[in-house]
């Protein structure tokens, strides 16, 4: 633990689960106060506040907004100047996913995975940047995948979303490049999170195989490492990206996903 981003705000979407709030959790472990946001039931929401408090000493507050609602949006980033200041560290990472071929990708779900793994982020940053320029400093890291950089069959609005994501990264690290915010993406491989352990699940209910089978069927496919990339791991690239020693890495979509994009 250190102080090195004591004072500062960090907003965290979807930061109610997996890589959101392990990310959430190392910029705590930093001093930073934190925004969660996400789904979830109020007592499981309440129960995570109070831990960060507790565990790091920061303030954590929780802004509900659907990232489908650009109004939501607009709002949560006002309840961050409201109640903590403004957002000083944007983490736009809420995502989902959904598997079809794209001939038979339900036009909903496009939508929703474009709104949620894209257009939110463009809405968060349209709204922080205002803030963020009157500050002098501040970091945007947008959670991409390996998926922003390579694709794969059947996740044609995740691979375009996430894609998408990388594009808008550098548009608005050139928009920055004279100031001191920086705009940079990550792009991990597989994590075991929620999102990955559904993906676990239908993969062994289709093939008929255990859940330890499929985990490993799954890794081989794409990870040479053989290893799912860790949320602590992801939250100290977060935190590297957030020190002075990455002034002046702008525009980057970094991997860290055992091998993946090196293929
Ligand atoms: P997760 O399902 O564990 O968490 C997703 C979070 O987003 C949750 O907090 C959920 O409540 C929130 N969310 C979903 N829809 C929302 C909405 N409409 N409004 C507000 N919040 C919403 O998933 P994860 O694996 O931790 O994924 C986090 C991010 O990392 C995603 O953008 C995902 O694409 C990306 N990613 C994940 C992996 C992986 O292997 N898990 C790999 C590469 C990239």
């Amino acid at each position: 633990m250190s102080n090195a981003l004591k004072g500062k705000t960090a907003l965290v979407t979807g930061s109610t689960s997996g890589i959101g709030l392990g990310i959430a959790h190392s910029l705590a472990a930093e001093g930073a106060n934190i925004l969660l946001n996400g789904f979830g039931d109020t007592a499981t929401i309440d129960a995570v506040k109070q831990e960060i408090t507790a565990k790091f000493g920061v303030r954590a507050e929780y802004h509900g907004a659907d990232m489908t609602k650009p109004a939501d949006i607009a709002d949560m980033i006002q309840f961050a100047e409201d109640k903590l200041g403004g957002v000083d560290i944007l983490v736009n990472n809420a995502g989902i996913q959904y598997v079809a071929n794209v001939e038979d990708f339900p036009i909903e779900k496009w939508d929703a995975v474009i709104a949620i793994n894209l257009s939110s982020s463009f809405h968060t940053i349209r709204c922080a940047l205002p803030g963020m320029k009157k500050k002098g400093w501040a970091r945007i890291i947008n959670i991409a995948s390996a998926h922003g950089l390579v694709a794969s069959a059947q996740k044609s609005a995740y691979v375009a979303a996430k894609h998408g994501l990388v594009g808008l990264t550098k548009v608005v690290a050139l928009e920055t490049a004279k100031t001191g915010i920086t705009c940079n993406a990550i792009c991990p491989g597989w994590v075991l999170t929620p999102l990955v352990q559904k993906q676990i699940d239908a993969r062994a209910a289709n093939e008929g195989k255990s859940l330890e089978q499929a985990k490993i069927e799954l890794l081989s496919e794409k990870q040479p490492s053989l290893e799912f990339v860790t949320v602590e791991q992801l939250g100290g690239l977060a935190v590297f990206l957030c020190s002075d020693a990455a002034n002046q890495v702008r525009g980057a979509a970094w991997n860290m996903d055992g091998g993946w994009v090196a293929q």
